[in-house]
């Protein structure tokens, strides 16, 4: 085993994708889907995720190259360009390729309004500042950017309108309701408006399911956006598994210190594991000691600092891990619900965050 001992890499598990699909397609009911894969797909890797995902309705990213990556590898689904485009030039590349904008302040429709004769009129988002304070047109402007979206010939059809709740992974958050009541009073004078505003945090917890498309991003991944809940509690699956190898297992004496800074040391005679993955490859720098590794069916507490290619782990004195072992980082058997917590993070960044070298491996 040990000659065949590998660094760092993720395996994604297409299987636990497929049933998060299912779930919440549950849980969406009469709703459509539109899947978040921004950030390379949370880190999963953006086309085959896009691939995998034949059973949602649209597929969500926030940059235009993102989008024409999927478009350019057969990808034909509808496309949200989740925050708009950045500059007008890239309105005709939207329109050719088909990929639907958001819009969320004025300047954008004025620049919507100014780009004409592109070659076939786009479905557009409409985002509505409900509360979040961060992009959306006010509430105040909604009927009349509305309205003249609705006029544009660069538009297909109504905008659908849209919002983004600030505190969904609270779901008793007074915040919560006051987006509700201001995205039902915006949307009330339409006939029969399309609507969105669920993330998974509020599919989850159920809120605002009125509303036509749900936008699960973490929850596609297996993973909760809850602080004290597991994806397992959802019936969802962890799809992401990160894994290094053991490539050292040694003894070290009470007090002797391991690591860069002499920063820990142990205070009882006992066994370290070095494990191929670091902050080079995304796992977190300032992951503290304790912080959870899992190796063959239990986990063993993180000691010493993170390096760009290795990690250390406290495997007590009696030794029960061998050179060449695999440790799971995260994944299944070790949620990374637990390991954001222990690090103080939350599990978006340390999904996102995981590097170029680390290889994917897809498994059906
Ligand atoms: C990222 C994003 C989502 C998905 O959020 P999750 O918490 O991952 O489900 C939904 N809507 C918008 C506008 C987003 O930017």
């Amino acid at each position: 085993m040990a000659e065949a001992m590998r660094p760092a890499w993720a395996a994604i598990d297409l299987q636990a994708l497929q049933n998060n699909t299912r779930v919440i397609r549950e849980l969406a009911g009469e709703r459509r889907i539109l899947g978040v894969l921004k950030a390379n797909a949370y880190g999963h890797g953006l086309t085959r995720i896009a691939q995998e995902l034949s059973d949602i309705d649209a597929i969500g990213v926030a940059r235009v190259d993102e989008a024409l990556q999927l478009r350019n590898s057969g990808v034909t689904r509808p496309i949200v360009l989740l925050e708009g485009f950045f500059a007008a030039a890239q309105i005709p590349v939207l329109a050719a390729s088909n990929i639907q904008p958001v819009i969320h302040n004025l300047h954008q429709l004025e620049q919507l309004t100014a780009t004409v004769g592109v070659s076939n009129p786009m479905r557009v988002w409409l985002k509505i500042d409900t509360g979040m304070h961060r992009l959306g047109v006010e509430p105040a402007q909604v009927s009349a950017c509305y309205q003249r979206l609705a006029e544009l010939p660069q538009v297909d059809g109504a905008p659908i309108l849209m919002s983004h709740f600030a505190c969904a992974d609270e779901p008793e958050h007074a915040q919560n309701s006051t987006q509700l009541k201001r995205f039902a009073d915006v949307v009330a004078p339409y006939q029969n408006p399309v609507t969105s505003i669920a993330n998974s945090a509020a599919l989850l917890a159920g809120i605002g399911e009125q509303y036509d498309w749900v936008r699960p991003g973490l929850a596609l991944y297996g993973v909760s956006p809850f602080l004290d809940t597991a994806g397992s509690d959802y019936s969802l699956q962890a799809v992401m598994n990160l894994y290094a190898s053991v490539i050292s297992v040694r003894k070290i004496s009470a007090g002797e210190p391991v690591g860069y800074g002499a920063a820990w040391a142990p205070d009882h005679d006992t066994h370290i594991g070095i494990v191929a993955i670091g902050y080079g490859d995304g796992y977190p720098r300032n992951a503290p000691e304790g912080t959870p590794v899992w190796i063959r069916g239990r986990c063993y507490p993180l000691v010493g600092r993170v390096a760009m290619d290795m990690v250390t782990v406290d495997l007590g004195a009696e030794l029960q891990v061998q050179l060449g072992d695999t440790a799971q980082l995260w994944g299944r058997e070790l949620p990374v619900e637990k390991v954001a917590a222990a690090v103080g993070t939350i599990p978006y960044e340390l999904l996102c965050n995981v590097a170029r070298r680390v290889q994917l491996d897809y498994l059906d």
